[in-house]
């Protein structure tokens, strides 16, 4: 899961991404309304947390712009205490939950965590593709009721791959879905790591579920 965390108080920011990532969220940061524009228009993320209060463009009107141009990303508002009429002006323009500051970390993880499930309500704790059994809560794979053991990234992969079986997914995608802004695009490392995933997964198997689209990327296939 990948969060763009738009916080203009370096100390609180840098205190929710270290939390965040020790949850094995992978957080992008950024520290005024511009950016956050010019990030969430290029990349897809899982979550926003989105500070009303900062520079350039505050939050309730870069909200109202995201949302105008289509972006359905689940955002969660951070507003002063009692700033009740940003609640309202929050929630009205399209956040999907608002958190009062200051807040008890783990009330951000689980507000953030009902947010991706609210998102995620078509998705069934339990996935199956032919032979593959994907158990999203435990984050377990099995084929064949075999376990597989896997990485957290290589899970993570995985994942976002049955989530969008059928689709191709380009090398884009995935170090989006994957991996924060400081990973090198330019670098082979989603080859390799594709390759690793796939003879853990399709090894020992007549079918196998990953293919590669020449040019393209890489599809699992049911
Ligand atoms: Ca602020």
């Amino acid at each position: 899961m990948r969060i763009l965390l738009v916080e203009d108080e370096h100390d609180l920011s840098s205190i929710i991404k270290k939390g965040l990532e020790e949850e094995r969220y992978n957080v992008d940061t950024c520290f005024d309304g511009e950016d956050a524009l010019f990030m969430s228009e290029e990349i897809s993320y899982d979550a926003i947390i989105l500070d009303i209060m900062l520079p350039k463009i505050n939050g309730i009107t870069l909200l109202r712009t995201i949302r105008s141009k289509g972006i359905a990303t689940p955002v969660l508002m951070l507003t002063a205490r009692d700033a009740l009429e940003d609640k309202v002006k929050g929630l009205d323009t399209g956040a999907d939950d608002y958190l009062t500051k200051p807040f008890e970390f783990n009330e951000l993880l689980a507000r953030l965590r009902a947010l991706l499930r609210r998102n995620l309500t078509q998705r069934a704790s339990v996935v199956k593709v032919r032979d593959l059994v994907l158990d999203t809560a435990r984050k377990e794979a099995r084929r064949k009721n075999v376990l597989i053991s896997l990485t957290a990234k290589e899970y993570a992969l995985l994942e976002y791959m049955v989530y969008n079986k059928n689709n191709v997914l380009s090398r884009t995608n995935i170090s989006e879905h994957i991996y924060d802004s400081s990973f090198d695009l330019d670098s082979n490392v989603i080859d390799v790591f594709v390759s690793s995933l796939r003879k853990k997964l399709d090894n020992n198997h007549s079918i196998k579920l990953i293919k590669t689209v020449r040019g393209a990327g890489y599809m699992l296939t049911d």
